[in-house]
């Protein structure tokens, strides 16, 4: 079993990863968009704006009405869009957000820590939050059946609340309650990168146990590509491969080892 994530930021090509996976088998298809979520919000009049942790993880600001731009966004467009773009391909592909079936059910965060121009504060109205459990079930009825579950945020919490989570916590939670094998977290850069603007840099390979010394070399978003892949290693994945997919049959090449490989 394989779980492949592919990323929404500017930049990705996501079709090259959807023509890659569309004739294979037991796979879990995970993607984010946050460039779609960015250009409807603009679009709507409602410009994106970002959080920075403590730590330096950047996230959305997802108050109320930028949650329910990102549902349309994501669950309504372009999760629509992949599965017509799958099935066109011949694969049996089922579009799933966090809500169906209640696939990915989670908490709230009562508060967020951010800071602004040196000092922390707290944000009470973010609708974003984390994963607690995985529908196993569902997801093993739909890849018993043929189909490939293609799986976006938002998660759902005990309330009904739809909550923003992050599509590579997401696609981690998934390898982990699944038992894969691999996960593949493919975005716009080759791989985690000594110096981020310059992808001749790129780390080869992450030893499980030196993950928190690489975690040093990424910013923003890519720390939470780390900290994905060290939840599902810690899960019992074997192997997470973090890889571009701006390149002909990226899933091949990840596969192979193209790419930081974290084992
Ligand atoms: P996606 O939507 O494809 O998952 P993200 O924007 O979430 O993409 O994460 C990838 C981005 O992380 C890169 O485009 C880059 O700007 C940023 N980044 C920060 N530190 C690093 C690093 N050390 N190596 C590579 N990319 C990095």
């Amino acid at each position: 079993m394989m779980i492949v994530k592919v990323g929404g930021a500017d930049g990705n090509d996501m079709d090259n990863v959807l023509i890659d996976v569309a004739p294979r088998k037991d796979y879990v298809l995970v993607h984010g968009g946050s460039h779609e979520v960015d250009t409807l919000a603009e679009a709507l009049g409602r410009p994106p704006k970002f959080l920075t942790s403590p730590s330096g993880v950047v996230s959305r600001y997802t108050d109320a009405q930028t949650m329910e731009v990102f549902t349309m966004a994501l669950a309504g467009k372009l999760n629509t869009q992949i599965v017509a773009r799958l099935q066109s391909m011949g694969a049996r592909a089922l579009g799933l957000s966090g809500a169906d079936g209640g696939l990915l059910v989670g908490r709230r965060k009562e508060a967020v820590k951010a800071v602004d121009n040196g000092r922390t504060m707290l944000v009470r109205d973010d609708h974003s939050g984390t994963i607690e459990q995985v529908n196993v079930e569902l997801l093993e009825v739909l890849l018993k059946n043929g189909y490939v579950p293609v799986i976006c945020p938002p998660a759902l919490t005990e309330q009904g609340e739809l909550i923003n989570t992050d599509a590579d916590r997401v696609a981690a939670k998934i390898a982990s309650a699944l038992r894969a094998e691999t996960l593949l977290l493919f975005t716009n850069v080759p791989g985690l990168l000594r110096e981020p603007s310059d992808p001749s840099t790129l780390i080869k390979r992450v030893p499980r146990d030196q993950l928190d010394y690489f975690m040093n070399f990424a910013y923003g978003r890519m720390k939470k590509k780390l900290i994905a892949a060290k939840d599902a290693l810690e899960a019992g994945v074997s192997r997470v491969v973090i890889a571009s997919s701006n390149v002909e049959d990226p899933v091949e090449r990840a596969l192979s080892g193209l790419g930081t490989v974290i084992e």
